[in-house]
């Protein structure tokens, strides 16, 4: 089997190599919306054919002089990302694409062209790559990497992203490897909890702690109390200014910063659960209840109005950051898994967190907060690991190890016996 892996070094730039590479990163977020505008503006619906486009960016690379700033490699890329987009789209597994923000995107070239890289490792520490433009460009050698030197595979791209800490490259890598055998390890039922982070139905449960240390979230609230205050100064349509900029850097930094613990916490965890066990139940995820916007909510004062609820809108962006790390941790564990030769099975279990694991009686009043104390046979336990446990069931199911007999069903209707 072919296996696909990503490996990203921090690149060490010179001030006018990153001068030169935020230049190509805005050149190809403008190439991406004059694309964007191209394609959808003026209320045209019809989709543009591949030569028009290609056409329309040579045109467009010869006619705007900073747009020539994209190397013509990432230019043709970013058609077909934008391309491929719209399929993802169509094909009902992610939103239309979008013009590209300022502030809200991020900064990104693609090189596809893996050989013209000349990725070489110069001694211990360091290592250096070619990059169209710019020129040669130095990277910390912090491991091997697939097809650079006597490593087998081979590199089938790059990508060069500028994060909060500065510039990185993405390498994109092919190896082929032989079919794994099958694991041997055991069925195990996982619930992505709020207060256990992993909850496992054998109580084998990953956590972590705050991923922010109280001097950092001090420090954090700090600097948006500052940057709050300096918004409040600044005059639309006027240049941001230089202190609020840093700010704002400050702010990307530290959030960065607990988000890199957060993605090394979950590797960690997802290659421990997958070296022990062979499947790996988990619920699958309702796409619609992670994008559905929170209903309004009606005027108090006035009868017929209705109000944008606020509070639900903050809930739901909770609710779906958790659900986006949830379904980060998933997608690792999918494809370390498949290396392994284990499995990973998606089953819609619904009421996992009312029904209780030894009586399946399910009773919304069973559940209170962490703790689940069924209100028909008394068991009472951490409400995470009772919903691990009614996933491991669900996936017993699936593998014809239990039977499907009373799941929900019943419970129902003897709650309603019970009213
Ligand atoms: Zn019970």
């Amino acid at each position: 089997v072919k296996v696909n892996h990503g490996y990203k070094r921090c690149l060490t730039l010179s001030t006018g190599q990153a001068a030169a590479l935020d230049g190509q990163g805005h050149a190809a977020r403008a190439l991406w919306n004059l694309l964007h505008d191209w394609s959808t503006g003026h209320g045209r619906c019809h989709r543009r054919s591949l030569k028009d486009a290609d056409d329309a960016i040579r045109q467009g690379r010869k006619d705007i002089p900073w747009l020539a700033a994209v190397p013509a490699q990432a230019a043709q890329a970013i058609l077909k990302t934008y391309r491929r987009a719209w399929t993802n789209f169509f094909e009902g597994r992610a939103m239309p694409p979008e013009y590209k923000g300022r502030f809200r995107s991020r900064a990104a070239v693609d090189l596809p062209q893996a050989r013209d890289l000349a990725v070489k490792r110069l001694n211990r520490r360091w290592a250096q790559m070619w990059v169209p433009k710019v020129g040669m460009v130095r990277f910390r050698w912090t491991g091997p990497i697939p097809g650079v030197g006597r490593e087998p595979g081979k590199l089938t791209g790059a990508r060069l992203v500028r994060e909060a800490k500065g510039w990185h490259v993405v390498f994109r890598t092919e190896v082929v490897k032989p079919d794994p055998v099958a694991h041997p390890g055991p069925l195990v039922g996982v619930d992505r909890g709020v207060n256990v982070a992993l909850a496992l139905s054998d109580g084998n449960d990953q956590t972590h702690g705050d991923w922010m240390k109280p001097k950092e979230q001090e420090r954090l609230l700090r600097l948006e109390r500052t940057a709050a205050r300096k918004r409040r100064a600044h005059q639309r349509g006027t240049p941001t200014s230089n202190r609020l900029s840093r700010t704002h850097d400050q702010i990307a930094r530290l959030r960065a910063r607990a988000k890199r613990r957060r993605t090394d916490w979950q590797h960690q965890s997802t290659t421990r659960l997958a070296d022990t066990y062979g499947v790996i139940v988990v619920e699958e995820l309702k796409i619609k209840n992670m994008v559905r916007k929170p209903a309004p909510r009606p005027d108090p004062e006035r009868a017929g109005v209705f109000l944008p609820n606020r509070a639900r809108a903050k809930a739901g962006l909770n609710r779906s950051m958790l659900n986006e790390a949830h379904a980060s941790t998933v997608t690792m564990l999918a494809y370390k898994l498949a290396e392994r030769g284990g499995t990973l099975v998606k089953v819609p279990a619904p009421y996992t967190s009312q029904t209780c694991s030894r009586c399946r009686h399910r009773d919304p009043r069973s559940r209170d907060g962490i703790t689940f104390s069924c209100t028909s046979c008394g068991w009472v336990g951490h409400a995470d690991t009772n919903a691990a446990v009614n996933i491991h069931a669900a996936g017993q199911v699936v593998y014809g190890l239990l039977s499907p007999a009373p799941w929900g069903d019943e419970a129902s209707r003897s709650t309603r016996r019970a009213a």
